[in-house]
């Protein structure tokens, strides 16, 4: 499989002021040490709960924030050491869909302009080219023309985001970081925007990073899953693999967190304990240890290695060192 990213010991740390002085007293440990490849035309699924890094790393592998340190290369480049000019082409070919499609359109314009506003930043100015592209795009996504000359207001949320992903995929980029994309969305809704989504992947070729909380999603869309906690990524598996033989305790708390219909009940069996702790004041050693039932006194002190079980499936966590 070819890579189409490579990240290096990726960390993001924001840092928190006293807000008078604006003098630093600690800092938010958003990403640590994060190492892992994207392939091309993959659907790499990213899960953990709300608050554990997810978006931070979609926003710093598009280079849409800075991070505190690490390497990031696409197509063998690495984009951080790159200026603005630079980038040019690595922004054209890489687009973010975003969680809310009400907050992602410009109310005040037309969806033909907000379809048009790719091709003038990217100073693409043949008329023809750009609404033989617009009407092509509208057809992809399953809507008609008439849209064009209507506003994001006069739209459900399902269509609203069918056009936000218009305009993310018009001018054709390899790769797309998918922000959590049905979760503002009725769950009527959402197949038809994940069957959207695996459509244009087939078609235009595309690799993706899909971000998401729910287990069932990530199942129907990705090909691997990534699980992310804290800022740490704990386990790496094939999805099938990942699916029938999880290992991680934190990826078996997500699958016991997940409500079952069983005897007419809705119930569940989280072995979770607590909230996600404080990114600024993370636990030592392995970060899971204060939630997790398997701790032992070294999980307390030390931080186990992301390390290769079994071909294509890696796991972060003590008891499976072998
Ligand atoms: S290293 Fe220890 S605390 Fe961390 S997940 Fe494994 S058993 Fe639990």
């Amino acid at each position: 499989m070819e890579k189409l990213f490579e990240i290096k010991n990726l960390n993001m740390y924001y840092p928190v002021t006293d807000g008078i002085l604006g003098n630093i007293k600690g800092y938010v440990y958003a990403l640590n040490n994060v190492n892992i490849d994207i392939y091309k035309n993959e659907i790499l699924g990213l899960v953990g709960e709300s608050g554990s890094g997810k978006s931070t790393f979609g926003n710093c592998i598009l280079k849409l924030i800075t991070p505190t340190s690490g390497e990031i290369f696409f197509e063998g480049e690495n984009i951080l050491t790159k200026k603005k000019n630079q980038l040019k082409t690595f922004r054209k070919n890489t687009q973010l869909i975003f969680q809310n499609p009400y907050m992602s359109l410009n109310p005040r314009m037309k969806i033909y302009d907000i379809l048009k506003e790719p091709f003038i930043v990217n100073g693409i100015k043949n008329k023809k080219e750009i609404e033989e592209k617009i009407k092509k795009i509208v057809s992809l996504i399953g809507m008609q023309d008439e849209i064009l000359s209507r506003y994001p207001h006069e739209f459900s949320g399902g269509q609203r985001q069918r056009i936000a992903i218009a305009r993310a995929i018009i001018l054709k980029p390899q790769f797309i970081v998918a922000d959590e994309p049905v979760s503002a969305l009725d769950v009527s809704i959402q197949a038809q925007i994940i069957n959207l989504l695996t459509d244009l992947k087939q078609h235009l070729n595309l690799t993706m990073l899909f971000i998401s909380h729910d287990l069932s999603i990530i199942k129907y869309i990705s090909d691997r899953v990534a699980v992310m906690y804290l800022g740490e990524i704990v386990e790496l598996a094939e999805k099938n693999e990942f699916f029938a033989n999880h290992k991680h305790p934190y990826s078996q708390a997500l699958f016991d967190a997940v409500p079952v219909i069983s005897d007419d009940k809705k119930h569940s069996k989280t072995i979770l304990k607590g909230d996600l702790p404080l990114p600024n004041n993370p636990p030592s050693g392995c970060k899971f240890h204060t939630r997790c039932p398997y701790a032992m006194d070294k999980c307390k002190t030390e931080n186990p290695e992301l390390k290769e079980l079994a071909p294509n499936h890696s796991v972060k966590c003590f008891l499976f060192e072998k």
